[in-house]
């Protein structure tokens, strides 16, 4: 099946039509008025009159879909005509998402450094995606909504401001994810999730700015523990009431359950959950989640070997010293096990080449220059290939 793509001019069309209706309205009646009462199209693009330059992803969207945006505008007028309202949580964004089964999203360089950024939640409602692109946008966070997205196969997230807590547990949430690209983000380390991903067969992490300097540091060292106690942060000023639905999330939050794909849990919980799920952190030992404001435990370990390189450093989060301890001991036993295992293997192959360089030279005699032969060969080669050059030299 041909792969359906929205694209970056489109996400910034319906995002700044939705934050401006005043603007999406006169544009409406605009595009209405040009292509005609019964899907018609508009050819000549100057009869729209001048686009301003600040809305470039109109122009761009009316030449490469414009029967797309015509639907919409169609779609939005016959609904008003018959005095229909919209769903509650219905924008045009959603509305324009669920008319096509969007299976990729090609979504870089949409956003400038200081721009809003924000990835609306629509977009991982759709549940078709297989590829989602969000390279260079200055994205310093991951939704925890990225979870939703329970098709997805390929993530690229290069050239971001990501951290390894700004991308959420819920991540692990993507069964199906294969491709992970973090290069040149912020990361010191990679999320320590991503070892409970058996899908996983490709993480990219090249030119992350501290990942060698801050992290390698407990590779080399001899500490007994790489467990590090961090202080709850005081400047969580999170407006959480304290409410019944508030306990439900939490426990939801730290039993690891994908809540998203359970039909049990409403809508609107899912929402919540959603929101405030960034000031939580989850134990990767226990089911456990814990305000950001509560203290807790970093724990470096380092896998080796992973996907094809020797040694990976991952970060995880502990909200007690014996969970840290459960975390930090048995990988840090495992990594020595498998060091040992590559110098077994890197021994056992020098020998091996040894063996069969001796067995080589055995068998064959050197001519007067110096140049081996191989004993069956000899004749042919003196005679034919080789007739000794190095004599004349
Ligand atoms: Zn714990």
């Amino acid at each position: 099946m041909a792969a359906e793509i929205f694209y970056g001019f489109e996400l910034l069309l319906l995002k700044r039509f939705q934050s401006d209706l005043r603007l999406w309205h006169e544009w409406k009646l605009k595009l209405l008025d040009k292509a005609g009462e019964c899907f018609g199209c508009i050819d000549a693009l100057e009869d729209l009159g001048d686009i301003p330059q600040s809305l470039w992803f109109l122009s761009v969207a009316l030449h490469k879909r414009q029967k797309y945006v015509l639907q919409l505008v169609y779609q939005e007028v016959k609904r008003e005509q018959e005095g229909r309202l919209k769903k509650s949580g219905d924008t045009l964004l959603s509305t324009y998402l669920s008319y096509h089964q969007f299976t990729e999203f090609h979504l870089d360089s949409i956003f400038k450094y200081g721009e809003d950024n924000k990835l609306p939640r629509e977009l991982f409602k759709c549940p078709n995606v297989t590829y989602l692109s969000l390279k260079y946008n200055s994205l310093d966070h991951l939704p925890a909504d990225i979870g939703r997205m329970s098709r997805l196969e390929y993530l690229a997230l290069t050239n971001n401001k990501l951290q390894v807590h700004s991308i959420p547990y819920s991540l692990t949430f993507c069964r199906k994810l294969k491709t992970v690209l973090l290069d040149n983000n912020l990361l010191d380390a990679l999320p320590g999730f991503l070892l409970k991903m058996p899908s996983i067969e490709t993480v990219h992490r090249h030119g992350n700015h501290n990942y060698f300097k801050a992290t390698f540091m407990w590779y080399h060292t001899d500490v007994n523990f790489r467990i590090i106690p961090v202080s709850g942060s005081n400047d969580a000023n999170m407006d959480i009431t304290e409410t019944l639905e508030f306990w439900a999330a939490k426990s939801l939050i730290g039993s690891k359950v994908d809540f998203y794909s359970d039909h049990g849990v409403a809508v609107v919980i899912k929402d919540y959950i959603s929101d405030i799920y960034d000031n939580f952190n989850i134990c990767n030992y226990c089911n456990q989640a814990c305000l950001a404001s509560h203290s807790g435990y970093k724990v470096i370990t380092f896998k080796n070997p992973y996907l094809g390189n020797t040694c990976v450093p991952f970060q995880h989060w502990a909200c007690s010293i014996d969970c840290a301890k459960a975390l930090e001991v048995p990988a840090r036993v495992e990594q020595i096990a498998a060091a040992r295992d590559l110098d077994r293997q890197y021994e056992d192959f020098i020998q091996d080449c040894q063996k069969n360089f001796i067995a080589y030279f055995e068998s064959s005699k050197f001519c007067g220059c110096g140049a081996l032969f191989r004993e069956e060969t000899e004749e042919v080669q003196e005679q034919t290939t080789h007739n000794c050059h190095c004599t004349i030299m």
